[in-house]
């Protein structure tokens, strides 16, 4: 599994729809400063669900779309294609090459696409979690975020090992399915006094 190609129109400083073909390997982006090379990897953690415009290096979630130039007005959405090889299988899907797209208005509100077909974000969670790509973006070590991991306190530590070893979506099913049978319990109980009641 490797990424194939990033697809940004609309997204920060690229109005025009702009493809990168990624290579099995290393890939070097290089540019002079400010020219939108920490955009593309924006770009890449927006895609995959990143929540928080601060991780963007933004203020507010709308900064990712394009607020326009002297030359160019501003656009009304901000849209992000990622391709990714599925040659050898490591996402559960049948599909040996998987796109996945975020599109975002300035109403606020985002859609998500996997393979053309609209769905949830929690859906690109769920696919991408055994493979170590989730929502804590560890593949995406920013400037700063190496010492970040180093000085983090253990349990946080643990909380990024989790993750990348795909043990995080378990433990958040383990609390879903213990939350289901906290209400169900509380629904037993009130149907046992019920009972009582009418007995
Ligand atoms: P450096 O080498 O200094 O780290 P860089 O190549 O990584 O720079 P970026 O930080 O990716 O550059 O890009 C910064 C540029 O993106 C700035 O010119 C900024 O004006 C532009 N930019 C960011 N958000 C938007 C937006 N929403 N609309 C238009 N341009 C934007």
């Amino acid at each position: 599994m490797h990424l194939k190609s990033l697809t940004v129109k609309g997204f920060k400083s690229f109005a025009s729809a702009t493809t990168l073909r990624l290579e099995p390997g290393i890939t070097c982006v290089v540019g002079p400063n400010g020219s939108g090379k920490s955009n593309v990897v924006d770009a890449i953690a927006w895609v995959l669900g990143e929540q928080g415009a601060k991780a963007l290096r933004g203020g507010k979630m709308e900064d990712v779309i394009f607020a326009g130039t002297a030359g160019r007005a501003p656009l009304g959405r901000a849209e992000v294609t990622l391709t990714i090889d599925n040659g050898d299988g490591a996402l559960p899907i049948d599909y040996t090459e998987v796109s996945i797209t975020r599109r975002m208005f300035r109403s606020g509100e985002s859609e998500y696409e996997i393979n053309g077909s609209q769905c949830r974000l929690l859906d690109i969670q769920e696919l991408l979690s055994d493979s170590g790509i989730g929502r804590e973006m560890h593949i995406i070590v920013g400037q700063g975020r190496l010492d970040a991991m180093l000085h983090a306190k253990p349990e946080d530590r643990r909380a990024f090992i989790e993750e990348a070893a795909g043990v995080l979506k378990h433990r958040k099913r383990k609390e879903k399915a213990l939350r289901k049978l906290d209400a169900m319990q509380t629904n037993l109980n009130r149907l046992t006094d019920l009972t009582a009641e009418l007995r």
